[in-house]
């Protein structure tokens, strides 16, 4: 708690004031640009390696950067992922929607032991929020990891904007990252199809208003990938594909 008291009485002299003249800014004329989803580790701090500011994203952070499906939107049951999707794309019409899952995601790497049913089993989740949460939503990303029974050579199908719009993924084609990473990019990308599931989104993903991306971050390097659905695979965003990236997402995604 001192470290934050800290932080605070800095934040109070070298950056409060320059804030508050962008608060101003775009109170009266906000122009959010995304919604971005990623994990709650405190080594991820979106708006630094984005370099983005005040008004321009509404950042959503969980454990393991999951998006639950509709289908556990079941009598106004909800949690606040679905929440800020309405909030930030139907409210706000914000047009981007982004999910960044990042390298060595400790909610990852325990929904990869949750592969055994012993760490898995009923006792354990009703002791643990956690594993609760990861069973629950990352089910699916998990069940898609397991069928390729380790042999990421071979194609993936994913779906996005809608049951149509399929894109194929062949992940860490260099067999440069853990079998948890290559989960976690996975699972990133199984949540553009759990984004798609809410009805309220549906004619905006169907008349190309709104778009899902996939971002991947590699703590150890401090890369970013782009998920390329023309390259079919997660590109690092550099000096060497930016101009590339920026055409697709501008032929695909304006
Ligand atoms: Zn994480």
């Amino acid at each position: 708690m001192e470290r934050i008291l800290r932080g605070i009485m800095r934040y109070r002299v070298l950056d409060r004031s320059s804030m508050v003249k962008q608060f101003q800014q775009v109170k009266d004329n906000p122009v959010p640009k995304a919604v971005f989803y990623t994990c709650m580790d405190s080594r991820m701090i979106p708006t630094r390696f984005t370099e983005t500011s005040v008004g321009d994203m509404f950042v959503v952070r969980n454990a393991g950067n999951l998006i639950p499906h509709s289908q556990h939107f079941v009598d106004e049951m909800t949690s606040c992922e679905p929440a800020a999707l309405e909030l930030g794309c139907i409210i706000n019409d914000i047009r981007h929607i982004i999910v960044c899952g990042h390298s060595d995601c400790k909610a990852m790497n325990l929904l990869y032991k949750l592969k055994s049913k012993e760490e898995s089993n009923t006792e354990q989740r009703r002791m643990s929020p956690l594993r609760s949460w990861l069973c629950n939503h990352g089910q699916t990303s998990l069940d898609k990891f397991i069928a390729m029974d380790g042999d990421f050579s071979k194609p993936m199908l994913f779906t996005a904007e809608t049951p149509q719009t399929k894109f194929v993924a062949y992940i860490d084609p260099e067999n440069k990252f853990s079998t948890e990473d290559k989960l976690s990019q996975v699972n990133t990308l199984q949540q553009l199809q759990n984004i798609a599931s809410y009805g309220m989104l549906k004619s905006r993903l169907q008349k190309h208003e709104l778009h899902i991306h996939a971002l991947w971050f590699d703590i150890f390097t401090g890369d970013i990938y782009y998920f390329s659905r023309r390259a079919k695979t997660f590109v690092v965003i550099d000096e060497s594909t930016y101009e590339t990236i920026l055409a697709e997402v501008t032929r695909y995604y304006s």
